[in-house]
């Protein structure tokens, strides 16, 4: 076994992305830390408010007195769950982070494992599979379905099942962050980085509590909308191919109509012209509405708005400085 990852003291950040979690956020962070408390590799963890309306701040600010490896960041806003993992993510100077949820839909005992894999067998992401979806609402599940195929098919990176629940090895943070891109669906660029991995399944535990998703239809629809920007230009080609063969079809059309103005039977013929405006100006609509979509794209990147911003922060040492911190205070002077 090569020892690329067989450091020292490793140091690995749990990053959790947190939005009007409320009381339960308490219930489910001791959970996690049930699974990393124990253990020989050092844990810290790294909660990013996402803009929380309830009494999650508190909830954070009251056990950060209790868990002093925790570190906290709050977000001015709801800047949604893409920016909060890159806010977390920027914020670790650890050998390794691990990003998931709060809500323990990504169960913690494949903490270890994931970590021993990493560690162990050395690779650089460890990528925990669903392999059910978990109790979820009809359309919400058709929708992630029709969403994954689509993806699939325009982008060519297969993600159904994929998690935002992964290990990354610093190498790969160090990647990610250093992306120039604003818009970032995480699963897709961490599928684009590529890297040495593996995958861990997991079952969405059907037991636990379950409270309504975090995700609006709305934050959903448009969270798809910019993957498949980011990922695929075929939307942009299809306006070309749908084009194409329009013209193509009006040529026909044209040839006939002039036919029948010589031979003298015109006039008829009036579904043909509206049937045409019709399918004309509803493709054109439809390719100015995909252009839009990329325009607005482009928009967004030109603007180099910042993902998020930060109002406010729980402990400011990663927990390499306190460890570097105490071995100082130890040393005799
Ligand atoms: N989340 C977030 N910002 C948001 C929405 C969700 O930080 O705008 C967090 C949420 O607190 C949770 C995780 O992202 O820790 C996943 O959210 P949820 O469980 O609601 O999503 P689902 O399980 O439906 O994918
Ligand atoms: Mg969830």
């Amino acid at each position: 076994m090569s020892a690329k990852h067989s450091l020292e003291n490793p140091i690995i950040s749990l990053i959790i992305p947190v939005y009007n979690e409320g009381p339960s956020l308490r219930t489910n962070l001791l959970a996690i830390r049930d699974w990393t408390g124990k253990s020989e590799v050092a844990y810290e963890i790294i909660i990013v408010d996402d803009g929380s309306t309830d009494s999650t701040w508190d909830v954070i600010t009251q056990m950060s007195g209790e868990i002093p490896e925790m570190r906290a960041l709050r977000l001015s806003r709801n800047f949604g769950k893409e920016a909060a993992i890159l806010c977390g993510l920027k914020e670790t100077d650890s050998d390794a982070s691990i990003v998931m949820d709060s809500d323990l839909q990504h169960p913690p005992s494949l903490i270890p494992e994931m970590t021993r894999l990493w560690l162990e067998e050395d690779y650089d992401i460890v990528e925990a599979q669903k392999t059910n979806r978990g109790k979820e609402p009809f359309p919400r599940r058709w929708f992630a379905q029709g969403f994954y195929a689509i993806m699939q098919f325009l982008s060519g990176f297969d993600l159904a099942g994929a998690a935002d629940y992964k290990l990354l090895d610093r190498s790969v943070v160090d990647s990610y962050i250093n992306m120039p891109e604003t818009n970032r669906f995480f699963r897709g660029l961490i599928s684009w980085l590529g890297f040495n991995k593996t995958t861990v399944p997991f079952d969405i535990p059907a037991d636990g509590e379950m409270r309504s998703s975090r995700w609006s239809l709305n934050k959903l629809i448009k969270l798809s909308f910019s993957a498949i920007t980011a990922f695929s230009y075929i939307p942009l080609q299809l306006i070309t191919i749908v084009g194409f063969i329009t013209f193509m079809f009006s040529f026909i059309l044209i040839l006939q109509t002039l036919y029948m103005k010589f031979s003298g039977k015109a006039v008829e013929g009036f579904t043909t012209v509206i049937l045409a405006v019709l399918f004309t100006g509803s493709v054109t609509m439809l390719s100015l509405g995909i252009i839009g979509a990329y325009l607005a794209r482009i928009y967004e990147e030109l603007k180099r708005r910042p993902n998020y911003v930060v109002r406010d922060r729980i402990g400011e040492e990663t927990i390499a400085q306190q460890i570097t911190s105490t071995k100082r205070s130890l040393r005799p002077t």
